[in-house]
């Protein structure tokens, strides 16, 4: 028990003190209120995993709203999209919802407040309406237009809804406070002229509610008990209880808004705004392209629910923002990849070994372990021949006795096959190793159970038999950015940071099991990596992707710096 309160973070704090104080069970609702305007990204993933985590935890619906007060920004297609990502991260929503359903009630509620006094038609502009704002230390001035009458508003509004205005030559202010020390109080705008087609109500609507003005309308219609939302929004707390408390009845459930610290990861941009800009501006492929962190770009780049998932809980929830070392979230997709991918061989950057005294011609189809971390996922065969691609790294001509690859009169073991030994190598005009000639010792083949093949070698190479090679390219990805919180500069643009050589793209020697992989299919590269086969493949040309590397390069580099 003691360690279940303990482990309560402060969110589950504050349902758990509500539940103390008369709330019941049956009350609690949440929802993941996105709008549509963009793809989701690792942020949006954490705030996910807080709504429907918390779902999971007091068996409380979850719905999945889209906020899409704003057809200028807003697509059908990114609805889809943010659908997809929430079914992909495992979730199951109650209710799907959008604001746009609400335009009629929150047309009706605006009303009720014009006629009680406490709504009015600002003429202004809104530069005007600015300057009259004040500042945080000067109370605002009154707009000229703030005493109305009811009967003038009412007509007014009506005409605005009917499209008798131009956009901008009339808003909806709410009447509360310009003395207000909170700027948000000082009349705030509920509703605005825009003549666009929105994505669900086409044109019936042309004039679209603010999104203070809707947000905790649509949580009170929905009956949320706990809306959740980042920290940029605790000023406008008071606004959001502000219109509730014209509207709530006695009878009927008041959410409450409580706010969360906004999730940066490193290295990446996590802004839809900004992740938009990288789109339009052809630095990545797309939205789904693999360095992107979108949900969608982190699912084609192979990372999975579950790690994404364990990566949420472990950084949990905060009250203060901070960036995560986006090795964290590679920590946890290698740990669930290493459980799940089978394990197969390729080369990426190859070397020809000859084998001196094999048989030409001759081929051996030898047995190799699936995943040795996962006992049920079996053998297979792979096919070994005289000549055979070793990774030029994985080869010297001398090197120190903490060298455990292939060396001049060195040995080792080629992984599921036999110890060989390097004799001689050939080279070009460059000086460049081209070719490795070997021997091996056919008594010392892996599994064989003979004394040779107990023999301890120091190192295990990968390889791949030249003939049996499938080919493919391989992308490799590195950090999209070179500068750990490229927006976190003043004076400078977060696109300066952009990382050139975040795409290397090479011709992989695959064994010839891969050429019945699927999209989507993952595999650890034995000592390489872990690789999915991307959606660019087709039937005569495979793309793999590197998911994540074996280990964490990068934090090495960033000690040396
Ligand atoms: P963006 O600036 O990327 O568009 P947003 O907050 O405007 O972000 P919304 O679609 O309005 O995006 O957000 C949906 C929900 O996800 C909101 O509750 C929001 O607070 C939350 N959210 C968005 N970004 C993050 C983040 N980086 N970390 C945690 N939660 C986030
Ligand atoms: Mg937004």
């Amino acid at each position: 028990m003691a360690e279940d309160v303990k482990s309560l973070n402060f969110i589950e704090h504050i349902i758990e003190e509500d539940l103390r104080s008369g709330y019941s069970k049956n009350d609690l609702r949440f929802r993941f209120p996105p709008e549509p305007n963009g793809y989701l990204h690792v942020g949006h993933a954490s705030s996910i995993c807080l709504n429907f985590g918390l779902g999971l935890k007091y068996n409380a619906p979850v719905n999945l709203r889209f906020d899409d007060t704003n057809p200028a920004k807003e697509e059908k297609e990114y609805v889809e999209a943010i659908k997809a990502d929430v079914s992909w991260l495992g979730f199951k929503w109650d209710t799907e919802c959008y604001a746009s359903d609400y335009f009629q009630q929150l047309y009706d509620w605006a009303v009720q407040l014009i006629k009680e006094g406490k709504a009015y038609v600002d003429s202004q502009s809104s530069e005007d309406i600015a300057n009259q704002k004040g500042t945080p230390t000067e109370p605002g001035k009154a707009s000229p237009f703030r005493d109305r009458s009811v009967e003038e508003n009412l007509r007014l509004f009506d005409g605005m809804k009917n499209g008798e205005f131009k956009e901008g030559e009339h808003v909806l202010r709410a009447k509360i406070d310009m003395a207000s020390s909170n700027m948000l109080m000082r009349d705030p705008v509920m509703y605005r002229i825009l003549h666009k087609a929105h994505h669900r109500t086409n044109t019936d609507w042309c004039i679209y509610p603010m999104y203070d003005w809707t947000h905790g309308e649509s949580d009170y219609i929905e009956q949320i008990s706990h809306s959740l939302c980042t920290l940029e929004f605790l000023p406008h707390r008071e606004l959001y209880d502000w219109f509730l408390d014209q509207l709530v009845s006695k009878n009927k459930l008041r959410p409450k808004q409580r706010e969360f610290a906004r999730r940066n990861l490193s290295h990446t941009v996590v802004s839809k705004r900004k992740l938009l800009q990288l789109v339009a501006s052809g630095v990545v492929a797309g939205w789904d392209d693999p360095r992107m962190p979108t949900i969608s770009g982190m699912r084609r780049r192979g990372f999975t629910p579950e790690s994404i998932r364990n990566f949420a809980d472990t950084i949990g929830i905060a009250k203060r923002e901070n960036v995560v070392d986006v090795s964290l979230l590679e920590f946890h997709v290698r740990e669930h990849l290493n459980k799940i991918a089978p394990r197969v061989m390729a080369v990426l950057n190859p070397l020809k070994l000859v084998i001196t005294n094999y048989e030409e011609g001759k081929e051996e189809w030898l047995d190799a372990e699936n995943n040795p971390e996962d006992e049920g996922a079996g053998f297979r065969k792979v096919p070994f021949s005289k000549e055979l691609y070793i990774e030029q790294e994985d080869f010297r001509e001398e090197a120190n006795r903490k060298f455990f690859r292939l060396k001049l009169d060195g040995e080792v073991r080629l992984k599921n096959g036999y110890i060989i030994k390097a004799e001689s190598c050939t080279k070009d005009a460059n000086g460049n190793v081209i070719e490795v000639q070997c021997t091996y010792d056919p008594k010392s083949k892996s599994g064989s159970g003979t004394e040779e093949s107990l023999r301890k070698v120091k190192g295990t190479l990968h390889w791949v038999s030249i003939p049996h090679a499938v080919t493919a390219e391989v992308r490799l990805y590195d950090r999209l950015f070179n500068d750990p919180t490229p927006d976190a500069h003043k004076d400078r643009d977060f696109m300066d940071f952009v990382n050139p050589d975040s795409l290397e793209k090479l011709t992989g020697y695959l064994e010839p099991s891969l050429k019945e992989a699927k999209v989507g299919d993952q595999f650890q590269f034995q000592r390489m990596g872990y690789f999915n086969v991307d959606k660019d493949s087709t039937e005569d040309h495979m793309v793999f992707n590197r998911t994540v590397t074996l280990r964490d390069t990068w934090a090495k580099l960033e000690q040396k710096d």
